[in-house]
């Protein structure tokens, strides 16, 4: 191991002590007033929370940093996710220049990231048609089209997205700071406000070579996208060790009506851990999760598993707190809203049923 990487072993004292210093106090501002944490978000990453994607090995461990953001505020999870997720498409680029350019950079939160790809992967599947379009130039392609929502996205930050053209679909990195490229705020949301999340349109935008990640974008895709959905358990776990704390705290006070409750706070403890395993066991070489169809067909059966069990944590933290929970600061009610993302994030439960049934039949 070189001293680079030894310097980097994960410091769960440090995320914590950001978390708690940095995160916790501005949670109501990033629910009610869609305050965007960027000071945490680079702060996070430059003390070595993201650099796990990037290591062979350490996948499990960059999920883990991101729960324990999911745990305290689930949409700051997912930033975390979409900036990840940035990182694992430079992370497995062959792009060389490219990934010289900003590797290192987006691993350690100096520049931040985020990633465009619902609309495309749901067009691979029918879902709906390509809103990007890509038309070859002498030095790379002129793009057209608007994405009705990229997030974590600020004009200084970069995201990865996929554009159809005539030879097939091509994976790039765009700079939004870039002409031709407009953001444009989404929502309001019943969430997720503080996600940073935009439209994005593209109008005529010059897309050079430098930036393409992948020319054949779904046989990139056929790498990364295990870890890509694996990635996403972050925000889940996160949000259910938050209700399971939620819980315990609750019973304090409440313990002699909540044992009435069909489910303990240990009932779902026993289901965390289990996935958790799931995950450290499918995380530990995400490429080969990605490329043999076994193992993806559990990733995706983790995933959807994940979003049904974050539902029902995340309502049962919100009964165990009662009115408490319905209060418009309660966590319990915040958690429930955040956690109905979860299900819808793409690829959402509906997709990833008919994903699963592709590769059944
Ligand atoms: C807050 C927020 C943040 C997001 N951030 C990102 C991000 O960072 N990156 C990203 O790539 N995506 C992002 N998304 C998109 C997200 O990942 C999902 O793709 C989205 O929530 C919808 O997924 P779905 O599977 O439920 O699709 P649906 O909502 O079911 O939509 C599927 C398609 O069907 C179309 N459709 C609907 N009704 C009809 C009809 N009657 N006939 C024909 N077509 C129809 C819809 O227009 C859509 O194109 C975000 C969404 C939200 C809400």
């Amino acid at each position: 191991m070189s001293s680079a990487t030894l310097e980097l072993e994960p410091d769960v004292a440090t995320f914590t002590d950001l978390i708690k210093d940095q995160l916790k106090p501005d949670v109501q501002r990033i629910d009610h007033e869609g305050y965007y944490p960027e000071g945490f978000m680079r702060n996070y990453g430059e003390a070595g929370a993201f650099y796990p994607v990037t290591e062979a090995g350490q996948f499990y461990q960059a999920i883990d940093n991101c729960s324990l953001v999911g745990e305290t505020c689930g949409s700051t999870a997912f930033s975390i996710w979409c900036h990840n997720t940035c990182l694992w498409y430079l992370t497995n680029t062959e792009n060389k220049s490219l990934k010289d350019k900003y590797h290192s950079r987006v691993a350690f939160g100096k520049k931040l990231g985020a990633t465009g790809l619902s609309n495309p992967v749901k067009s691979f599947f029918g879902i709906e048609k390509m809103k990007l379009h890509g038309e070859r130039t002498s030095n790379g392609y002129k793009v057209k089209g608007s994405l009705p929502w990229v997030s974590n996205l600020l004009e200084n930050h970069v995201f990865g997205g996929i554009f159809d053209t005539k030879e097939g679909p091509v994976f790039a990195l765009f700079d939004c700071s870039k002409p031709g490229v407009r953001l444009r705020p989404s929502g309001p949301f019943i969430a997720l406000e503080g996600t940073a999340t935009q439209a994005v349109s593209f109008l005529d935008a010059e897309i050079p070579d430098e930036m393409i990640i992948a020319l054949d974008a779904k046989a990139f895709l056929a790498k990364v996208k295990a870890g890509f959905i694996m990635l996403q358990l972050g925000i889940g776990l996160g949000l259910m060790r938050g209700a399971i704390s939620d819980m315990h705290r609750a019973n304090k006070t409440l313990g002699h009506t909540n044992c009435y409750l069909p489910d303990s706070p240990d009932f779902f403890s026993d289901e965390l851990l289990k996935l958790e395993d799931r995950t450290r066991e499918l995380a530990s070489d995400p490429v080969h999760s990605a490329l043999d169809v076994g193992s993806f067909k559990k990733v995706l059966q983790l995933r959807l598993d994940a979003a049904e069990t974050t539902r029902r944590t995340t309502y049962a933290g919100f009964l165990h707190q009662g009115s408490r929970g319905y209060l418009e600061r309660g966590s319990g009610q915040r958690r429930v809203r955040e956690g109905m993302f979860f299900d819808i994030l793409s690829p959402s439960t509906k997709h990833l049923r008919q994903w699963i049934k592709s590769i059944e039949n």
